[in-house]
């Protein structure tokens, strides 16, 4: 008896009958290429078979149990179990069952290398942590070598709690590039412009040269989508800003920039520009469809409007603004605005992880607390902002942020066997509010599989946090002088 359309429903209780034939599918699809009695079944790369299958597309169908087929860089089909078996014969195989599969996370505000002054000081006030802490340590410690070693380490957190995608604003961006693609990690780069000498550019100018190589170098690039970084509006005057906006334009690359993040910044545009931030970086030309605007926690109605106006992108931080008692970004009138609204982390030293579970979990209650409403960003909300939300903050909807034929595959699978997360009456709730990146199995990119049962293969594990520890000394030297 085939199963009706109707397996395909947004429930995801356990089926037996569609498990049992899927079991006997796996059977046949276990007995390999020379399987008798299955012609024309479709050689393809990967298939990740019998798990719930959160596809996020636009209807948000869950599939269970459902199978993602895999070959080359893209997904080709996403279906019912027994249908994909039957039609597909898979190189490798990954057992989603009784766990969860959904697209890969992204977070769309990171600074990658600062997992290296993760924990360095916390608890402090923004100016303290900043001038006692964080510049010194990155006037002595940000070399290349630092920014390979901390984007590998960070590029192992990612892989391992599930996060296919970040976006990232820091120096050296060419060597966090080279190691973000070695991991096999797709990201959104920008090299960072800012008006003091730093440690891989003494002028803007010298910034602004540094940034147009890395996106030559980089424009063709399968997983790396080169960007530029304007620090922020307090940080730049008015021509590095407007000749990094003029940059990405020229090449047509995201911009990404520190917006609007405490009430200082406000203040001080007030003092400079006697507008708004919104209003002052509209007021220069600044802003343009592929804009990425962290944070956006200070912001009036209008400055919703200007956003919306240039199709702006906010990354919101919600542990970083906690963290930093920063303030709540309104997430609910940006979306209540149509202003695309996607999730990050921040850099590891204010979070002081890459979770991007934590970061769902984080952005539901910030805006239920905020907000006094329990029913603002619900789980299903929260996952939109880490999948889809990210993707169209990106301004790469087209290729990520659901798992449907033609998008990259970029997919990971989810265990939802610990006995924090039984029972499960509703796969989207576990995944927001009692999912932890540690339950992430396996993580694919691009088409290639990058962990495979807790196993990361594109890293040397050990390696990594050896390198990191060994570096970590140098940091610990530099804030004692
Ligand atoms: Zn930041």
């Amino acid at each position: 008896m085939r199963l009706p359309n109707g397996e395909i429903a947004e429930s995801s209780r356990v089926q037996s009958a569609p498990m049992k034939r899927l079991v006997i599918a796996l059977a046949v699809m276990a007995a390999g290429a020379s399987a008798a009695g299955q012609p024309g079944r479709r050689s393809i790369a990967i298939v990740v078979y019998g798990g719930t299958v959160i596809t996020q597309n636009g209807a948000h169908q869950i599939l269970n149990p459902g199978s993602v087929a895999i070959d080359g860089t893209d997904v080709i089909e996403v279906g019912a179990a027994d249908a994909i078996a039957a039609k597909y014969q898979a190189r490798e195989a990954v057992d989603a069952r009784g766990q969860i599969v959904l697209p890969g996370l992204i977070n769309t505000h990171t600074h990658a290398p600062m997992v290296m002054y993760r924990g360095l000081a916390d608890d402090l006030a923004l100016m303290d942590w900043l001038q006692k802490y964080i510049f010194p340590a990155e006037a002595k410690t940000v070399s290349p070598e630092m920014v390979r070693i901390g984007t590998r380490l960070a590029a192992l957190e990612m892989i391992e709690s599930g996060t296919t995608t970040f976006a990232d604003m820091y120096y050296f961006e060419e060597e966090i590039a080279r190691a973000a693609f070695a991991a096999g990690l797709r990201g959104v780069l920008g090299e960072t412009i800012i008006q003091f000498p730093v440690a891989d550019a003494k002028t803007p100018a010298e910034s602004l040269a540094r940034a147009e190589r890395f996106i030559r170098e980089f424009k063709d690039n399968g997983l790396i989508v080169p960007a530029v970084a304007p620090h922020a509006l307090y940080t730049n005057d008015r021509a590095t800003l407007t000749a990094s906006a003029e940059l990405g334009r020229k090449y047509g690359v995201p911009v990404l920039i520190h917006f609007a993040e405490t009430e200082d910044e406000v203040r001080t545009a007030r003092e400079q520009y006697q507008m708004t931030p919104a209003a002052a970086l509209a007021s220069i030309g600044f802003w343009g469809p592929k804009t990425v605007a962290a944070h956006g926690v200070w912001v009036t109605d209008e400055d919703i409007a200007i956003l919306k106006r240039y199709n702006v992108g906010i990354a919101h931080n919600p542990e970083s603004n906690m963290k930093l008692a920063s303030g709540a970004a309104p997430v609910m009138k940006y979306l209540a605005a149509a202003v695309n609204v996607g999730l990050g982390t921040d850099g590891a030293a204010s979070n002081n992880d890459l979770d991007m579970f934590e970061a769902m979990r984080q952005a539901a209650f910030l805006a239920k607390l905020a907000n006094k409403d329990p029913t603002a960003v619900s789980a299903r909300t929260a996952l939109d902002l880490a999948t889809v939300g990210g993707a169209r903050v990106l301004a790469m909807e087209p290729l990520i942020g659901s798992l449907e034929a033609g998008k990259r595959a970029d997919v990971i699978v989810v265990s939802m066997r610990e006995a924090r997360q039984t029972p499960m009456y509703d796969p989207t709730s576990h995944l927001v509010y009692t999912t932890r990146g540690d339950d992430v199995r396996t993580t694919i990119v691009n088409g290639k599989i990058l962990m495979k049962d807790r196993q990361v293969r594109t890293l040397d594990r050990a390696a990594v946090l050896a390198d990191a520890n060994r570096l970590a000394a140098k940091v610990r030297d530099a804030v004692k002088q």
